[in-house]
């Protein structure tokens, strides 16, 4: 089912989408309580909070909704936090990439923030996905891994965007006005596809025209096209001078899990055999 990704407080907006679970994007901690007292919210699934500074977030009191935290970087040593919270630490600084480690060692929800505008240290991030394979003793998988290893398995590949709530298939962005982007990017944009007020407001309409631009990619023989890690990516390396790095990651991370398949499938035969 499709989720909203809402930054408003605006009831006439709550209400045109209360059949649907709502995600909310705040930037001031403060409104964290609102959500506990407003009634006609009650729907929201998950916050997001983006914030400049990593001290609000110890802050953060309520435990019930999981709360997703972006930040540029962490400045302080969080040792401790609620089990609701993940920290998102941006991939365009290398320091982020230990940093995040450091926060899985110490059993805090955590990750890597990958999207289509920051640089990404492709070396750091394998480093970071090895790290993860060959210690057992992380309380928390480090993300995007974590979703990745859970959900490939699947029947569809797992977009890489859902961890950050980005996919078009499962996300739409709306704003004070009702107007509604497919992504983060084309809402900071101002890039709308269409309005909730119009009538008929058709949310298949919307993925129908996403499936119908995902398959023109592969129509104009893009140079993601024979890349094994576009059911994953989806592409939002393309825009950058060089895919090779992101298409090497991709290889390495499906290499992984195909093993792990293999493997899985290999001991369920084994065990099979032993009870005949
Ligand atoms: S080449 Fe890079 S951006 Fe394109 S699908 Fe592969 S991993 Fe994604």
């Amino acid at each position: 089912m499709i989720k909203f990704i809402v930054n408003t407080f605006n009831k006439n907006i709550f209400e045109k989408i209360q059949n649907f679970p709502i995600i909310l994007r705040i930037s001031d901690i403060k409104n964290i309580s609102t959500i506990n007292y407003e009634s006609n919210i009650k729907n929201v699934a998950k916050v997001l909070i983006t914030l400049d500074s990593d001290s609000p977030i110890l802050k953060i009191e309520n435990d019930k909704i999981p709360v997703d935290v972006y930040l540029r970087k962490i400045t302080s040593l969080i040792k401790q936090l609620p089990s609701n919270i993940t920290v998102f630490l941006h991939s365009d600084l290398d320091e982020n990439y230990l940093k995040v480690q450091k926060l899985a060692e110490s059993g805090i929800r955590c990750g890597i923030f990958l999207n289509k505008t920051d640089e990404v240290n492709w070396d750091r991030l394998s480093k970071l996905f090895n790290y993860c394979q060959y210690n057992n003793n992380l309380m928390h998988l480090i993300e995007p891994f974590n979703s990745l290893i859970n959900y490939y398995c699947k029947p569809l590949l797992y977009n890489v965007n859902s961890i950050y709530c980005n996919n078009p298939d499962e996300y739409l962005h709306i704003n004070d006005n009702g107007d509604i982007a497919i992504s983060l990017e084309d809402m900071y944009n101002s890039h709308f596809t269409v309005n909730i007020n119009s009538t008929p407001f058709l949310v298949d309409k919307i993925l129908e025209q996403n499936r119908i631009k995902d398959n023109s990619f592969f129509l104009t023989r893009h140079r993601c096209s024979n890349c094994i890690g576009w059911g994953m990516c989806k592409g939002i390396f393309s825009g950058r001078n060089a895919t090779e790095n992101c298409r090497l990651f991709f290889k390495e991370i499906t290499g992984y899990l195909n093993d792990q398949i293999e493997r899985l499938a290999k001991s369920k035969v084994t065990n099979e055999n032993n009870n005949i």
